[in-house]
């Protein structure tokens, strides 16, 4: 896949599949899925899933499936469907054109409800949802047996053919399995498996069905029927375990494939939850699902991230049993040493300062040469056109400074990377005292060699100010201030930890030529800045807009920014 990505981590669902394969178990098959419902878009830890699950199947040579797990008509769309089969490929996995749905299931769901029935194993409950929860007692207290609980076979099929049939309201009745009221486990006080919803229609199935199974009920069978053989959750499900063991040790199931929990992804900074997701979605906290500030994998990768640096993230922070919050520096690292390694440098200026090359003809210009990787000679050449009037960066000239600053000042010299050895001469001011220009000369001796005994104080970046394209740089940043930006204070909301300067807009900057032929999966070095991507909702203006994937250094750590 990429060389970032070495060996394939071990872990302990890798130990426990080897085990049960040299137990013979499943006939030696290894067969996972990747269930995402519908109802968002996929987020970094869902990537954390698929990576697990297509990770597996890939090592032991055996299929994962991408199912969705679509029984919740109301909160689910196409769109999500499309977002995550485009999600899903562009990760870099491949469901072989075998997509499956839980919904593709309704009828054989259905049948197994009717089994469960005529077992005695499960009846119609015509609790309303305050009395059935009421009925279920709590952790400390057994629940307690609805009066409905005892009614005959014939009455439950009568009633759940009714139920399907469209005879009553929602939340007028539900079918739910007959388990045990005084179980310690709560899931296993007789569940609900079916539910009435009427007036949706279902993005497969349409209006074909009123009655919808609910997840607990529906997993374990969808997982049967598609031969799953470890059936990989986050840890929320452990206690779900027993419930689906139970429905598959009910029904005709197929196999029965077993449960493992592992623990998921909470990430720094960010916020995993497709509720609170959708919260900032629908409040118009961000731009969509794809705005680069958030941490879905639509977002990150309009961002700018490559998908081999979410795999490769998803290999570091490795799968456990335990809870904890993973460093926003580790995804950004995964990042940083990808595109050092790849990325073409570049230069842009963002805020720029103007500089006259006062001994350069008027109307003169040169093209130069520049590698485009300083370490990978591979990756070749650029021309970049000089001229006598270029862009340097503001914060790159000072009127005086001392040794520390690495830059232009008032009678210094500095190298123009890629260009000559340039000094400043004099500076120009307007009325209000503010720097407007730099006059400066350059030595054409200096092209491309250091001068022999000469001190330049340091190398800085520019863009010539005829050539150049001008255009707008997004600087995006952390989407929350805080780490742990869930933490609510008393009666405040979330989005109270949301980071105001998660992005700044620049709208005054200049790129060299090349850029204005960026793609908009190429991303870049732009030097001494950070990494930069072309915006793929704004490509094809005429003013190119550049993302900021992210800073050259982590800038959340303290660094030096050089003295003066
Ligand atoms: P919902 O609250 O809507 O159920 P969800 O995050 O569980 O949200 P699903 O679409 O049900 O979303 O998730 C699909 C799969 O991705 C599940 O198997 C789930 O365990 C896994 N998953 C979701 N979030 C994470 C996470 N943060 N870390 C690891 N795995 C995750
Ligand atoms: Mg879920």
């Amino acid at each position: 896949m990429n060389d970032m990505e070495k060996s394939a981590p071990s872990h302990f669902i890798r130990q426990i599949i080897e085990q049960d394969l040299q137990a013979g178990k499943s006939g030696g098959r290894v067969h996972t899925r990747f269930p995402p419902e519908p109802n968002g878009y996929l987020h970094i830890g869902h990537a954390k899933s698929i990576v697990l699950n297509f990770g597996i199947a890939k090592a032991f040579q055996g299929q994962c499936n991408l199912r969705f797990d679509d029984t919740n008509p109301h909160k689910e769309n196409i769109e999500f469907v499309d977002s995550i089969r485009q999600d899903v490929r562009w990760l870099g996995y491949d469901w072989q054109d075998r997509p499956y749905y839980a919904s593709d299931y309704f009828q054989q769901l259905h049948d197994f409800a009717v089994e469960l029935i005529k077992a005695g194993k499960a009846y119609v409950c015509d609790l309303d949802s305050e009395r059935m929860r009421a009925y279920r007692g709590t952790l400390k207290e057994p629940g307690r047996e609805s009066p409905y609980r005892s009614r005959s076979v014939e009455e439950n099929l009568d009633l759940f053919a009714r139920m399907k049939a469209g005879e009553f309201a929602d939340g007028e009745r539900v079918l739910r399995a007959r388990i045990d009221m005084a179980s310690p486990n709560m899931n296993l006080r007789d569940p609900t498996l079916y539910r009435i919803r009427h007036g949706v229609i279902h993005h497969q199935t349409g209006e074909a069905w009123c009655i919808y199974p609910m997840y607990d009920y529906t997993h374990p069978v969808s997982d049967a029927l598609e031969g799953i053989t470890h059936s990989l959750c986050t840890l929320e499900f452990e206690d779900h375990r027993p419930l689906y063991d139970w429905i598959l040790d009910n029904i005709s199931s197929p196999c029965h494939p077993r449960q493992i929990e592992f623990s998921r992804l909470n990430l720094e900074y960010t916020v995993l939850s497709k509720r609170k997701l959708t919260q900032l979605v629908e409040e118009g906290v961000v731009e969509g699902w794809s705005d680069p500030r958030m941490p879905t994998i639509a977002g990150l990768r309009r961002r700018g991230y490559t998908a081999a640096s979410i795999r490769e993230f998803c290999r570091r922070i490795g799968i456990t049993k335990s809870d904890g919050l993973v460093e926003m520096g580790v995804l950004e690292n995964c990042i940083r040493e990808n595109l050092d390694a790849h990325a073409p440098r570049r230069m842009a200026v963002m805020h720029p300062l103007k500089l006259v090359i006062e001994n350069y003809p008027e109307d003169g210009s040169e093209s130069l040469t520049a590698p485009n990787h300083p370490k990978d000679e591979s990756m070749g050449q650029r021309r970049i056109p000089f001229c006598r009037e270029v862009y340097i960066d503001r914060a790159d000239f000072r009127e005086q400074a001392n040794k520390k600053y690495k830059r232009l000042i008032t009678g210094g010299e500095v190298r123009l990377r890629n260009a000559y050895v340039i000094k400043c001469e004099a500076v120009v001011k307007n009325n209000q005292g503010e720097i407007i220009e730099l006059r400066c000369s350059y030595d054409p001796d200096t092209l491309g060699k250091n001068p022999q005994g000469r001190k330049v104080r340091g190398v800085i970046h520019w863009v010539s100010a005829r050539h150049g394209v001008k255009g707008e740089v997004r600087l995006y940043d952390r989407l929350f201030s805080r780490a742990d930006a869930d933490r609510v204070e008393e009666g405040g909301r979330f989005t109270d930890n949301l980071n105001p300067d998660a992005l700044r807009t620049l709208t005054d900057c200049y790129f060299e030529p090349m850029l204005a032929e960026a793609g908009t999966d190429e991303q870049y070095q732009f030097e001494r800045e950070g990494y930069f991507i072309l915006d793929g909702l704004e490509a094809g203006r005429e003013r190119p807009v550049f993302n900021r994937i992210v800073t050259l250094r982590d800038s959340w750590a303290k660094i030096d920014q050089g003295g003066g």
